[in-house]
């Protein structure tokens, strides 16, 4: 397995030592962590798509890992090297994810066995159709019980496609487009989606540097602005990531990691121009706007203040852990950092906020789009151009009380009704915010708990456990 090919154990394996750590921490009793920890159900599915004249066979998964809330939610991967341990334990990130970032989803992942490189568009489609056929007919895609997202190598294209099967089978089903999340804009979905998971890491790191004390222990300077960022991989979270952190808060991109390479620039490089050469030769060499090398292992290993590996799994493990030089890693991706690399970088005192608070951004604009889908209205439909006027009767109130006319830049900013996008950037940004207060309230009530990875799964092991309790699936938490 790619993933783990450096480690003693498994995907899977590894996750649920880093959930035995947090159980331990918090004196979780023994038998409800096996209930936590325990993943509910997984289906091996194998389908037959004729492309041209010949009849290739697909294998795909989809893991269910909790259900005391519903739907299980988690994205949906192609990638040619899924396999049913990874979608697992990837399952298993998604429940402890949602409890962290408190959207009422259990926690699920697909994954199909599929290079999607070699496809046309049109073959993607069909095979896509197909596999979404499937889920449905084995009950493994509705509104109320599993939802699938975008993940690595799908999108909002292939949402589409999935939705688009699902209301032909259940045309009735009112309800039919929260089936899948992450849709495109004119097909049920939500502004900002694309881009949550990359808007979510720049709240939570906006977030961090108000914590002076945090900043400090990461060994970090005052302030988002200037700080040296190495980012892996710029698909939709490397890259809506680093641009927001570079055009928006003052972050330098000083190298991007890719398959082919790495790309160097001590003064920041212009993330906007590296993707476009990026979409225009399917890599980064002989892209002008940075040093070019080879050697992409040794971009991880680039002196840097915050790096981001937002690409695959498993990116950081047991023999590079040593090398890498940044004093704080932001877990973009799910699972970049093995079990054994995160021993060794913790031993090394190197600071790392977690996948499954960092990149809960994704989920929980995908709760608001659920929330939309069953609601049948556009957030702020009723309220945008009431608060318009209520912004409009202040401004007139306060002029004719001063006597003098507001400057325009005021009178824009409060005669303004909320966007959807406004409605769903200040959720986001509360459910981050309010994420990292939550992890160092945990690192507060548990004195030995003192890295961000573990007080994440101590809150949300906490969480799940409390829900198992209520529903009487488990005789006692302590
Ligand atoms: N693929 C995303 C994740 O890993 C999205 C999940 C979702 O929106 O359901 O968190």
């Amino acid at each position: 397995m790619a993933s783990d090919r450096h480690e003693s154990m498994t995907f899977r394996e590894g996750i649920e030592r880093m959930v035995d750590r947090a159980t331990l921490a918090i004196g979780l009793n023994p038998d409800t962590a096996k209930v936590v920890q325990a993943c509910n159900g997984v289906m091996q599915i194998r389908f037959p798509v004729r492309i041209g004249d010949k009849v290739t066979v697909f294998t795909g998964w989809w893991a269910v890992h909790s259900t005391h809330r519903l739907p299980a939610k988690g994205g949906l991967r192609f990638a040619p090297a899924v396999n049913q341990d990874e979608i697992e334990g990837l399952a298993a990130l998604m429940s402890y994810k949602c409890a962290i970032a408190d959207v009422p989803f259990g926690g699920a992942k697909g994954g199909l066995m599929i290079d999607p490189h070699r496809y046309s568009e049109e073959e993607l489609r069909e095979i896509t159709r197909q596999f979404a056929l499937e889920l449905a007919r084995k009950d493994l895609l509705h509104p109320a019980t599993n939802v699938p997202a975008p993940d690595l190598g799908t999108s909002s294209r292939e949402m589409a496609w999935i939705a688009d099967t699902y209301k032909t089978l259940f045309p009735e089903d009112l309800n039919q487009s929260a089936c899948v999340t992450g849709k495109p804009l004119n097909r049920g979905g939500v502004a900002g989606r694309t881009e949550a998971v990359g808007k979510g890491i720049q709240y939570m790191l906006r977030e961090f540097f108000r914590h002076a004390d945090a900043v400090t222990a990461a060994g970090l300077h005052d302030g988002p602005t200037g700080q040296r960022v190495v980012i892996q991989g710029l698909g939709n979270v490397g890259y809506h990531t680093a641009k927001f952190l570079s055009e928006e808060d003052g972050m330098k991109i000083i190298a991007i990691v890719e398959h082919d390479g790495v790309l160097v620039n001590d003064d920041g490089l212009d993330v906007h121009g590296v993707r476009q050469h990026l979409a225009e030769t399917g890599g980064i060499r002989g892209c002008p706007l940075g040093d070019y090398s080879e050697q992409r292992e040794a971009g991880l290993e680039i002196e840097c203040d915050i790096l981001i590996p937002a690409a695959l799994q498993g990116q950081i493990h047991a023999h590079n852990a040593m090398n890498i030089q940044a004093s704080l890693i932001v877990e973009g991706a799910n699972g970049p950092v093995t079990y054994e690399a995160d021993e060794i970088l913790r031993s090394r005192g190197i600071t790392i906020l977690p996948d499954i608070y960092v990149n809960a951004g994704g989920v929980t604009v995908s709760y608001f789009e659920w929330t939309r889908n069953l609601s049948h209205m556009r957030f702020g439909r009723l309220q945008r151009r009431y608060e318009e006027l209520r912004g409009m009767a202040y401004l007139n109130a306060l002029e004719q009380l001063s006597g003098r006319k507001a400057p325009d830049r005021l009178r824009r900013t409060l005669a303004r009704g909320a966007s959807e996008l406004d409605l769903i950037r200040s959720g986001l940004d509360d459910t981050m915010r309010t994420g990292f207060q939550d992890l160092r309230n945990i690192m507060r009530a548990y004195p030995d708990i003192t890295d961000y990875r573990t007080a994440a799964f101590a809150l949300a092991i906490g969480k799940i456990a409390q829900s198992y309790y209520d529903l009487g699936l488990v005789e006692s938490i302590e």
